[in-house]
């Protein structure tokens, strides 16, 4: 008897799983996704999430909420992300620094390349060279000269070391060949209140936090990252044309789901990832901070594992040659 029991509540067991991964796979997801953001609130990754978690929550017909974890350039969003249960309800939304930080963190608490499920490429993004708005130099001659001249006392804001300020403030240096002196914050957010009170003198932040006071004249901007100018900042010329030649780096963004997260909940994500991606909203908004949508092509796994593979390679030597790290 007591044989027969284990056998039929085995069975019944084994039909109530059934049933629940049946029922799972069809109604998923049935209710809120958390995408966390790994860095400060109102700063260029949280704009870049909150805009797509609200075209993603439509489609999928639950809200997807942002929160954000900023802190040691990005990585500490992503540790708690990497470490979150594998059911589909959170999710990661981090940038280039995914990447570099694979070589600039020598101690990491999750491995880059084996931590995550790849949703999707959501935009790349330009950065802008910007300083508060009474500094002196009018053009990125002037600055340099100035920068150079006042090494000891310049500071160059960033969101810590791993993000996309950090790695342009980085080249900017290197391009100087003069250190100055940095002020890490949790995010650009923060930091740009910083800069537009006076108390930092310049950033290299993307456009999406700072095209809107450039237009405002509330800070002074130098130059942009991009190959092209961007026509929401036509007065402010490239990088290349500033003088900075080979000084462009975009920030490409993506999606990421714990390791182990099952296949149609990383699938349902990235589906609902390329509709926002061809979602007008989104397009008409990024075009006003000076991006726009990644192509609907890119809203998927691979092109999102291929990408960081490829960007862990390119920065790696770079990062090394800078011999910067963080221990
Ligand atoms: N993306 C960061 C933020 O949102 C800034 C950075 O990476 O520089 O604050």
């Amino acid at each position: 008897m007591k044989i027969l029991n284990a056998i039929l509540g085995a069975t019944a067991v084994a039909a109530v799983s059934l049933f629940s991964a049946t029922a799972g796979a069809q109604t998923y997801p049935d209710r809120t996704i958390t995408m966390v953001v790994p860095f400060s609130a109102g700063g260029p990754t949280d704009t870049v999430a909150r805009l797509v978690a609200e075209s993603m929550s439509k489609d999928l017909g639950q809200q997807v909420i942002v929160e954000n974890v900023g802190g040691a350039g990005g990585t500490l969003g992503a540790a708690r992300v990497a470490n979150a249960e594998a059911d589909g309800y959170t999710v990661l939304l981090h940038h280039i620094g995914m990447a570099t930080s694979a070589t600039l963190y020598r101690k990491l608490p999750y491995e880059p390349l084996n931590a995550f499920e790849y949703v999707g490429l959501v935009t790349e993004v330009p950065m802008t060279i910007v300083a508060r708005k009474d500094l002196e130099p009018t053009d990125m001659a002037g600055l340099i000269e100035y920068a150079k001249a006042n090494k000891d006392t310049v500071t160059v804001a960033n969101a810590g070391i791993g993000a996309a300020s950090h790695l342009c403030g980085m080249l900017f240096m290197s391009a100087l060949e003069t250190p100055l002196v940095t002020v890490p914050y949790k995010g650009t957010g923060p930091a740009m209140t910083d800069l537009l009170g006076g108390q930092v003198d310049i950033m290299c932040d993307q456009t999406t936090n700072t095209t809107k006071q450039i237009q405002a004249g509330t800070i002074k901007a130098y130059a942009v990252t991009s190959p092209e100018r961007l026509d929401v900042l036509k007065d402010v010329p490239t990088t290349a044309e500033a003088g900075l030649a080979d000084f462009q780096v975009g920030i490409w963004h993506g999606i990421y789901a714990p390791k182990g997260t099952p296949a149609e909940a990383v699938e349902r994500l990235s589906k609902s990832l390329q509709v926002a991606l061809k979602d007008e909203n989104v397009a008409a908004r990024f075009a006003e901070l000076g991006t726009e949508p990644s192509p609907e092509a890119d809203g998927t796994p691979d092109a999102l594992k291929a990408k960081l593979e490829s960007e862990i390679a390119r920065w790696k030597p770079v990062i090394e040659a800078a011999g910067q790290y963080a221990d």
